[in-house]
């Protein structure tokens, strides 16, 4: 760490503190899970200290990175001069639960560097217990205050969902298990007027953004305390734009 990032940290407060905000126990019984004992990890300040964030200030702060990578004027980000830091540790100031699909790319999208978005992807970008898991993992023990449902137009696995159910097919091989996490937000707007794969996605998001919110114990109670907030969003991919939906 060079002397200019050691004064900075120095001037926050604690991690022990952030911790105790935090406030509920589940974290403590997930770091021991996790073979990390409480006290070591509080002990050292935050690699990031500028990803220590409020929910609302790190949504504002995907917002302008998304509006950098729409308009071209990404920054250049210098990755020699943080493996320093990231080498001790990790605290992203938000959660991304993205698709697969080739053309999304978080951290492109948003602007960012590493160490600053913890990224689950599975293409239909639904909740399952393992990207729950990941994600109260990210917010129990890094303290990350905001999570992004991320869905994007032209969804392949949306779209294979609705020609399966149209069609009474069984896709080959494991697909089966992306049709049944995203059939339910397929079949819930299927009467509504307009695009059904357009409604689907924007579904999906809505459906996985209550998931996790509701995701009990720890990401519930984080949403309860305001120490979470759980957004959606849809990526464009003609210009790139993130419009939030919910
Ligand atoms: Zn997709």
């Amino acid at each position: 760490m060079c002397e200019k990032c050691r004064l900075e940290n120095s001037a926050l407060p604690p991690r022990s503190t952030r911790r105790a905000v935090l406030g509920f126990a589940a974290a403590s019984a997930v770091g021991l899970a996790l073979g990390r004992t409480a006290g070591a990890k509080d002990a050292k300040p935050p690699p990031k200290p500028q990803n220590v964030l409020s929910p609302d200030a790190a949504l504002e702060r995907l917002r302008q990175g998304n509006q950098r990578y729409v308009e071209g004027v990404s920054k250049r980000h210098d990755f020699r001069h943080e493996r320093e830091a990231l080498a001790g540790g990790q605290n992203p100031y938000a959660g991304i639960l993205s698709c697969a699909d080739s053309r999304i790319a978080p951290e492109y999208a948003f602007d960012s560097g590493r160490g600053d978005l913890f990224v689950c992807r599975v293409a239909g970008n639904f909740a399952n217990a393992e990207s729950v898991a990941s994600l109260e993992y990210a917010v129990a023990i890094l303290g990350t205050p905001l999570i992004l449902v991320l869905g994007h137009e032209s969804c392949g696995a949306v779209d294979a969902t609705i020609k399966s159910l149209k069609d009474g097919t069984t896709l080959p091989g494991h697909l089966p298990s992306l049709v049944a996490a995203i059939e339910p937000a397929v079949k819930a707007v299927s009467r509504e007027p307009g695009n059904l794969l357009d409604n689907a996605t924007r579904q999906n998001v809505i459906d996985n953004v209550a998931k996790l919110k509701s995701a009990t114990p720890i990401l519930s109670a984080a949403v309860e305390q305001r120490k979470l907030k759980v957004v959606g969003g849809i990526y464009r991919l003609r210009d790139g734009r993130v419009d939030m939906i919910v």
